[in-house]
């Protein structure tokens, strides 16, 4: 049985006296066995990071630029390899594995343009012979911590920037499916980032613990959920360090009379079931205006559910494959069960589901709730599952209400053909990412991606100018090199132009 070892100042390790089985989720068979860091194990990361990080924080920023180039093209010829390994651990489909990582990659190449995203500011003369400027120095040994949805791309929206940015790195990924982020890292080393540069280790609360309180550690970036995020951003504030903790969501699409319903219906079916809903980003609310608007919805969405496939993520003629694990099927099938408990509509219900040649696996089919109220679990929790509710209001304002109610604020959308409409709800509604007609408004590369409310802990925003701003900190230097000979008394007010 393969080993999953950590990866330290460039060398493989995995020697720690606890392992963890990874499955497939297609048919729950151990596939190999991950080594779970100790403290002392994820110790010997920090001292590799911060032994490399004063050669790497010299090396001019287009050197840098240049390995993340490298990079690039090593991941899109390494594509197939990537997402075969993610899949086989994750279960997601595969060319769905594929759009993870072409957005990862797409962060790779907004990295280099990292000469650029750090020349800084510059003013002359702002007093007589007198020039000021604001740099943006790395900030020594970074740590990122992540999900197990997005394996390949959430570990690219951290470690790139942060190399660029000349700091070093120890991730840590998912202790659930670890393989893909490992080869990645090593594609990184290949293209020529330095042994101690970049580190991975494998494990969970006890490396998480150790990365959150020693002093060594500068500032760590998170994504999970929302209880862990929380957990993260205090611990390591009271640590003294820099944190961006992403944590869970409940994202609401918000459906008006007017909408292009066949347009809306495909997007929901995307939005809320590919990749089984294991998204961030994934719709879970449906929220129709109106009656009318509802009964249709789910006319049209109960025709299309009809015609999902269901099966192994590595076939590309399915829809959706299996969730991540058995505990987070049950997890899941828990909720189903407590919403029809609570009062809710199952209009559609994928339990039982048995995959010919997969009956093993973590199948869950598409389900489907109408007449779903606020205060139910199934409304308030995040299911992180193919579970799409929808609920029923009679005015814009109403919808936009319990939207704005809700504890998380990650992502939104609304479809209608009404511009005002649109223009009053991105304006108004208290949410991170607002999509228009668009279900999943992901921000491209060069924007920055977060939520608002308990979706995010931190200020600033993951990737994009965001992420060169949580990799530096800024110094301001006011320089005057007076002129040779002359002399000048002590200034004691504040100094000005007046
Ligand atoms: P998780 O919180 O269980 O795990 C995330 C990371 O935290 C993993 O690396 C894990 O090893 C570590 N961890 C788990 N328990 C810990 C503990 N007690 N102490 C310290 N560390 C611990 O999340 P998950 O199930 O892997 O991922 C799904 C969650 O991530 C969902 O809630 C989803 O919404 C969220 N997510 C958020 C974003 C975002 O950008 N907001 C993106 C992707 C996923």
């Amino acid at each position: 049985m393969r080993t999953i070892g950590h990866l330290i100042n460039g060398k493989f390790v995995a020697d720690d006296p606890r392992q963890q089985d990874i499955t497939n989720p297609s048919t729950n068979e151990v596939v190999a066995k991950v080594s779970l860091a100790s403290k002392a194990t994820v110790e010997e990361a920090i001292a590799a990071a911060a032994a490399a990080y004063p050669a790497w924080r010299d090396v001019p920023p287009a050197k840098r630029a240049r390995i993340m180039y490298r990079l690039k093209e090593l991941l899109e010829q390494n594509a197939d390899k990537i997402c075969e390994m993610l899949t086989r651990e994750h279960g997601k489909v595969l060319n769905d594995a594929m759009g993870e990582l072409q957005r990862g990659i797409e962060n790779v190449e907004y990295v280099c343009s990292a000469p650029e995203l750090l020349k800084g500011e510059h003013s002359k003369n702002v007093g007589p012979a007198i020039d000021s400027w604001s740099e943006f120095q790395p900030l020594g040994v970074c740590a990122g911590i992540t999900p197990f949805n997005f394996p390949a791309m959430v570990p690219l929206w951290m470690w790139p920037m942060a190399i660029a940015c000349g700091n070093t790195f120890i991730l840590k990924p998912s202790e659930r499916d670890p393989s893909s982020a490992l080869f990645i890292a090593e594609l990184g080393l290949e293209a020529g980032i330095p042994a101690g540069v970049l580190n991975v280790v494998h494990g969970d609360k006890e490396a998480v613990d150790t990365l959150l309180t020693d002093k060594r550690v500068q500032a760590v970036s998170f994504v999970g959920s929302t209880p862990i995020a929380e957990y993260v951003y205090s611990t390591g504030n009271a640590n003294g360090k820099r944190v961006q903790a992403f944590g869970g969501a409940k994202n609401h699409a918000l459906v008006m009379p007017d909408a292009d319903l066949d347009n809306a219906v495909s997007a929901l079916m995307g939005a809320a079931y590919g990749s089984c809903g294991e998204r961030c980003m994934a719709i879970s609310v449906a929220v129709a205006v109106g009656d009318a608007t509802a009964d249709a919805l789910i006319e049209k969405l109960q025709a299309q559910i009809a015609k999902l496939k269901v099966g192994d993520g590595m076939d590309n003629g399915n829809d959706m494959g299996p969730l991540v694990t058995r505990a987070h099927l049950d997890k899941v099938e828990g909720y189903i069960a407590r919403g029809v408990e609570e009062g809710a509509e199952l209009v559609v219900d994928g339990r039982g589901l048995k995959v010919p040649g997969f009956e093993d696996g973590n199948y869950l089919g598409a389900s489907l709730f109408d007449r779903v109220k606020p205060g139910m679990a199934i409304h308030s929790d995040e299911i992180f599952g193919p579970v799409l509710c929808v609920m029923r209001v009679d005015t814009m304002q109403e919808a936009m209400d319990i939207i704005d109610a809700h504890e998380y604020g990650n992502g939104t959308c609304i479809f209608t053909r009404d511009g005002e409409a649109a223009r009053y709800f991105s304006d108004n509604i208290k949410v991170g990412m607002v999509g228009i007609n668009v279900p999943l408004p992901v921000p491209v590369a060069y924007h920055s991606f977060g939520g608002w409310k308990r979706s995010l802990f931190g200020d600033l925003h993951a990737y994009g100018p965001d992420s060169v701003r949580f990799y530096t900190k800024r110094k301001t230097v006011t320089q005057r090199w007076p002129a040779s000979g002359v002399r000048e008394g002590a200034q004691f007010s504040f100094p000005s132009n007046n």
